[in-house]
């Protein structure tokens, strides 16, 4: 990106995925600000159908709100045998108030008989990064995993507990917070924003 801003704002409502970032994007020669920083309480629905569209909404909303450099990430789960559900309404999977010990459940019904091979699944993250003027790029990243059958780990948010990790024989949930951030789909994607971000320095 042209001209090094020096305010970045990481436009979540999410305390989960703002402590994430902070790690993930830490060292970089940016002051992180947040949306409490700018007095923005502004919830920005996300009507979308692809994680971009949604990172790009959100992203451009809080950009024209702020004035700031923005980044704002979707993410979700994408699991093989409920047809790549919940996808883009993770947040909303069964209602937008359920608790996730009860979408834990849920997802443990569905597949209650699909076997180990079959339950393939992935975390999907897209990071938009929107100039003040509005000129946005868009990063992803992935992490392919399996949807294990029962939860297991109180690390993370979401979905984690359920998200089992061949590589590392343990789900999302019990892994030590910086394993999570250098392997997750937040952490690939925000590796690659780190590098637009970087572009043109030193
Ligand atoms: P959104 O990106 O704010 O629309 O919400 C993404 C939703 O996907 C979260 O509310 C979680 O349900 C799920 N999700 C996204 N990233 C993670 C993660 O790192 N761990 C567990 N669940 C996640």
């Amino acid at each position: 990106m042209p001209d090094m801003p020096s305010r970045l704002l990481v436009a979540t409502n999410n305390l989960h995925k703002l402590d994430e970032y902070r790690d993930i994007l830490a060292g970089l020669p940016l002051d992180l600000i947040t949306l409490a920083d700018v007095g923005i309480n502004a919830d920005v629905p996300e009507t979308g159908d692809t994680f971009e569209a949604n990172a790009v909404q959100k992203a451009a909303a809080y950009a024209r709100m702020s004035g700031l450099l923005t980044l704002a990430d979707d993410s979700g789960l994408v699991v093989d045998a409920l047809g790549g559900e919940p996808g883009v309404y993770s947040a909303r999977w069964g209602g937008r108030d359920m608790p996730y010990p009860e979408r834990h459940r849920r997802l443990q019904q569905l597949l209650a008989d699909v076997p180990w091979a079959q339950r393939k699944a992935r975390f999907v993250c897209v990071i938009a990064l929107v100039a003040p003027g509005g000129s946005a790029r868009t990063v992803e990243g992935v992490c392919e995993g399996f949807i294990a059958h029962e939860p297991r780990g109180t690390g993370g948010f979401g979905y984690d507990p359920m998200f089992y990790l061949p590589e590392y024989d343990c789900t999302m949930a019990e892994l030590p917070a910086e394993v999570k951030n250098r392997i997750s789909h937040r952490g690939r994607a925000g590796a690659a924003a780190r590098a637009l971000l970087t572009v043109g320095e030193g």
